[in-house]
């Protein structure tokens, strides 16, 4: 039988190509975002190519709701999550604390924390009935060290490691593993959506540097899920060659 991966963010980004290379490797999928054509053109895409099967659930991880209903939509043969990977996230916004904007703090609050731990609540017990399953929480760089111009998203990125070790202690007795993964900078749609979709401005984070790639950080959480039962990989921080913290970029002139 093919284990089944549930992956929310795969509209784009890290998420669509995890996707990619999980269903190249035999993985069953349920593909989640807000985009559903995304979805559907990813799901098409994943069909033309692979032989796995992929369910689509279109719900914004900010609405405890949504969630609730999409996830427990889901029937036997489905529910049987033997992988969940918590990407869905974003940064808004780059400014000071005291210029920051409340709509903005609001926005990574609740996507990368709440609705991070909405999914999670409704997938780890079906994990525990059936004593099986790896949880993959996407962290950040920003989840080890603090930016200035960045307070909220290092704060989100910073519970998401806190909830992330946690979860690893209180499953212990269930056998799940579970992991974090922190990457420094990566070319994905991450920027437009941090400039509010200022190109330009987005262009200049990877602006003379080779960023990680979406498949660099697909590529290793294939590792951390394909590793024997006896071993998890608890947190795992992964940076391109010239970025050596937060703020050390080094740029080709
Ligand atoms: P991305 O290309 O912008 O993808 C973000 C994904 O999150 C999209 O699929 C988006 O789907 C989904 N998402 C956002 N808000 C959502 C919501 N309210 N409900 C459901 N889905 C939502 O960015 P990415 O770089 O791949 O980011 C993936 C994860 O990696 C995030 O947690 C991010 O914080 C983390 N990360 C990124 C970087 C980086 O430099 N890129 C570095 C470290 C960590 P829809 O818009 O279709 O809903």
């Amino acid at each position: 039988m093919s284990k089944i991966a549930l992956i929310t963010g795969a509209t784009s980004g890290i998420g669509a190509a995890t996707a990619r290379l999980l269903a190249a490797n035999g993985y069953d999928l349920i593909l989640t975002g807000r985009r559903n054509r995304r979805l559907v053109d990813l799901e098409h895409e994943i069909n033309a190519n692979h032989k796995v099967r992929c369910l689509l659930l279109c719900f914004d991880v900010t609405d405890p709701e949504q969630v609730s209903a999409s996830l427990n939509s889901l029937i036997s043969g489905w529910k049987e999550v033997d992988v969940l990977i918590n990407n869905a996230g974003l940064a808004v916004g780059l400014d000071t604390v005291d210029n920051g904007e409340v709509e903005d703090w609001e926005r990574m609050i609740n996507t990368n924390v709440k609705g991070l731990l909405y999914v999670t609540r409704i997938v780890t017990p079906w994990m525990k009935a059936r004593k099986s399953g790896h949880i993959i929480h996407l962290s950040s760089i920003a989840g080890k060290e603090a930016y200035p111009n960045g307070g909220v998203y290092c704060a989100t990125k910073h519970a998401v490691q806190a909830i992330a070790h946690a979860q690893r202690i209180e499953l212990l007795p269930f056998g799940i593993k579970v992991s974090s993964i922190a990457p420094g900078m990566v070319d994905t749609e991450f920027s437009n959506v941090r400039f509010k979709g200022d190109h330009e401005k987005a262009k200049t984070v990877y602006k003379g540097v080779t960023p990680l790639y979406a498949t660099d950080i697909a590529e290793t959480i294939l590792f951390m899920i394909t590793r024997p039962p006896h071993v998890n990989i608890d947190d795992l921080l992964i940076m391109p060659t010239a970025q050596g913290s937060a703020r050390d970029v080094y740029r080709e002139p």
